[in-house]
């Protein structure tokens, strides 16, 4: 049942040391708005109206959670600050002899939000608090980035991998059939207790190695086909997770010979899957010289105000334009932007197609066509889609060729071709059409590439980018550094998200806290 906070103030409330607290400090701003920032009737969904007995109140607890992720805490850690630490207890509005709660406490508030999929409650309403501070009005101009976010599991070599996949299922069996669970147990080879202990054996010897390697595949494929065999098991969807899981694994890590003999595929393929315990995270690259493994975190921020509007979290290895809609999708209508500015991830075809569905502009650079070798790049020609023509440097015309009915290019693509009669005699030759004749191609949604480029031919809107677009640096700065965010705290994209989505709040919460202090002054 909902608990809600009392407002009665005591002789020993904490409140009295208020004077003591630095102006400007988010404790300050807790102690003096915390009503407005977290209020316990928005979580009332997460919490039965009527049974059980009164909850420790969820505003308290948003707001202990919001001071563990600024201080980058653990629960425990957080729990004995809400115990020891003076400037928590004014923030928390709680009594100088407060004991504080059990650091399970906050395990199970984040496992309610997620339940109730309630996450990025707290995150709304600092923008709604924003828009009541007219400090966010109707649809601004918005830019877009994405910065890495660390996993927070160990990549698993194959054996350590497939083994802690059965242990998943035979976990996952346990939860619904113990009694299935302990005849899979007796079905296997292997003894998966401690999945991160090897199989005995000599690792050292490649022989050895490649068969110990065969028993493992072997054993994971025994487990598959006792559950997967069992109709009423495998139905359990806990139990089909982790068979599916499992599968995956083993196709990854195993390729089958002609004989049916599992061999291990060696490291030369990509492997998508890193850790059982954290199948979504991937290996990646931010730039090529910039490797790293987990996620994703992709914002959307206002352009004139620091304000976080959208946050969300993707596996490392997903592009960043793919997630241009969903960033835009993220906010309600009245608040989306007419215009969005990023880097040239967010300049390729794919994002701008996104966009364009949603009526969203873009001011992003596009990918240089420059040939690396001193050819002249597509973009010296002038393109005229209206006519399908393409013009060359020298003034020559040719026509952009339809796509042939016979052997249709699935990819759209088209090609203006220059004849050699017009290419052998030009002076140009040599930079533009070493092979004789110069070929231009057309991809698909070549219209919304030549509107990109000549929106970025306007000095104004080229300057504009150039200004407005590294704004968004320093507030992914706040979040990955200032508030511990570059490593995620926990396993999985779903609660990796729940935690930038509030240390994203904490960013918001310094213009909101400045306008509020305004207000009040
Ligand atoms: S080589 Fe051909 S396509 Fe290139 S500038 Fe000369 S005439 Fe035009």
């Amino acid at each position: 049942m909902l608990g809600v906070m009392e407002r009665q103030q005591g002789f020993f409330d904490a409140a009295w040391c208020a004077g003591l607290l630095p102006d400007g400090s988010v404790y300050s701003l807790l102690a003096e708005h915390g009503e407005r920032i977290v209020r316990d009737e928005d979580f009332a969904e997460c919490y039965s109206a009527y049974h059980g007995r009164p909850s420790i109140p969820p505003s308290l607890l948003a707001k202990i959670l919001l001071l563990a992720f600024r201080e980058g805490l653990s629960d425990q850690r957080a729990m004995d600050a809400v115990r020891f630490d003076l400037r928590w207890k004014v923030a928390l509005d709680l009594p100088i002899d407060h004991p504080g709660f059990h650091p399970t406490s906050l395990v199970h508030f984040r496992a309610r939000l997620l339940l109730h999929g309630k996450e990025r409650l707290v995150f709304e309403r600092s923008l709604e608090l924003a828009g009541e501070l007219g400090l966010i009005s109707g649809p601004v101009e918005q830019i877009l980035d994405s910065t890495p976010m660390l996993g927070a599991a160990a990549v698993q070599d194959t054996v350590t991998l497939v083994r802690a996949a059965v242990r998943k299922l035979i976990d996952a069996v346990k939860a619904s059939d113990p009694r299935a669970a302990r005849g899979l147990r007796r079905e296997l080879r292997f003894d998966y207790a401690r999945p991160r202990v090897k199989p005995e054996g000599d690792w050292e010897d490649k022989d050895s190695r490649t068969a110990l390697l065969i028993e493992v595949a072997r054993d994971a494929a025994r487990a598959l086909q006792a559950v997967e065999g069992d109709d009423t098991l495998i139905a359990h969807e806990r139990v089909g997770e982790a068979a599916s899981l499992l599968r995956e694994i083993v196709g990854q890590e195993f390729e089958v010979d002609d004989q049916d003999v599992p061999r291990a595929r060696g490291t030369r393929r990509s492997r998508q899957i890193l850790s059982a315990h954290d199948p979504e995270m991937r290996h990646a690259r931010k730039t090529p010289a910039r490797p790293f493994t987990g996620y994703k975190l992709h914002a959307a921020v206002a352009a004139d105000v620091p304000i976080v509007t959208a946050i969300s979290v993707s596996p490392g290895n997903e592009h960043d334009g793919q997630h241009a809609g969903a960033l835009v999708d993220q906010q309600p209508k009245h608040r989306r932007p007419r215009r969005v500015i990023g880097d040239t991830a967010y300049g390729n075809v794919e994002a701008r197609e996104q966009l364009e569905q949603r009526s969203v502009a873009v001011l992003a650079p596009v990918h240089s066509t420059s040939p690396k070798d001193g050819t002249l790049p597509k973009d010296a020609f002038q393109i005229d889609l209206d006519n399908d023509t393409v013009t060359c440097p020298e003034g020559k015309t040719t026509p952009i060729y339809k796509t042939s009915r016979h052997h249709p290019n699935l990819t759209g693509e088209r090609v203006a071709r220059f004849a050699r009669t017009d290419c052998e005699p030009c002076p140009l030759r040599p930079r533009c059409a070493p092979g004789g004749q110069r070929d231009i191609r057309i991809r698909r949604r070549e219209d919304l590439r030549q509107a990109a480029l000549r929106a970025l031919s306007d000095p104004a809107d080229r300057e504009h980018l150039n200004r407005t677009r590294p704004r968004i640096e320093r507030l992914l700065g706040l979040i990955v550094y200032r508030y511990h965010a570059r490593n995620s705290r926990y396993l999985g994209a779903r609660k990796s998200t729940l935690q930038a989505v509030w240390t994203a709040t904490l960013v918001n919460l310094h213009p909101i806290g400045a306008a509020l202090r305004a207000q009040t002054a």
